[in-house]
């Protein structure tokens, strides 16, 4: 992803470009495995050279702030550290049991929830998430096999 676009997408989202969440969405546009916050800390030091260190929590509020602004997608797992992608093309995701993997599944159209249930909240869209076991795992537990 081009700088340029990437400075666009934080301006219209209300944003200011700081080098920090500029390489936040640079890492996560790079990484499509759905890195762990720790895994972005980790890609912003690397990406940081050797500019002033940033500190953890600095990191930590800054992905806060793209998520809560729409640029950024949270996708829990629980029990585990929650992982991130980039809101891009929609998808849904697929979450292995095991090993925890958090796999992209292309889009497709689900059936939405009934307006009865909705009441009046607005629906924007609907995300599956798929869970069971990766192909690694599937093919390492025979007993899982159908
Ligand atoms: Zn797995
Ligand atoms: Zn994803």
């Amino acid at each position: 992803m081009d700088a340029p676009t990437i400075m666009r997408s934080l301006e219209d989202a209300g944003l200011r470009c700081t080098p920090q969440r500029f390489s936040v969405m640079s890492f996560l546009y790079e990484h499509h495995g759905h890195p762990t916050a720790a895994e972005i800390f980790e890609g912003v030091i690397a990406l940081a050279g050797d500019a002033p260190r940033s500190s953890r929590a600095t990191v930590y509020n800054n992905l806060r702030d793209l998520v809560q602004a729409g640029l950024v997608r949270e996708v829990a797992v629980e029990g585990r550290s929650a992982r991130f992608d980039v809101k891009g093309i929609q998808h849904h995701h697929f979450i292995c049991d095991t090993c925890g993997v958090v796999e992209d599944l292309d889009f497709y159209a689900v059936p939405q929830p009934p307006s009865a249930s909705l009441g009046k909240r607005v629906l924007y869209q609907v995300e599956l998430i798929a869970r069971g076991l990766c192909t690694d795992c599937a093919t390492h537990q025979p007993h899982a096999q159908v």
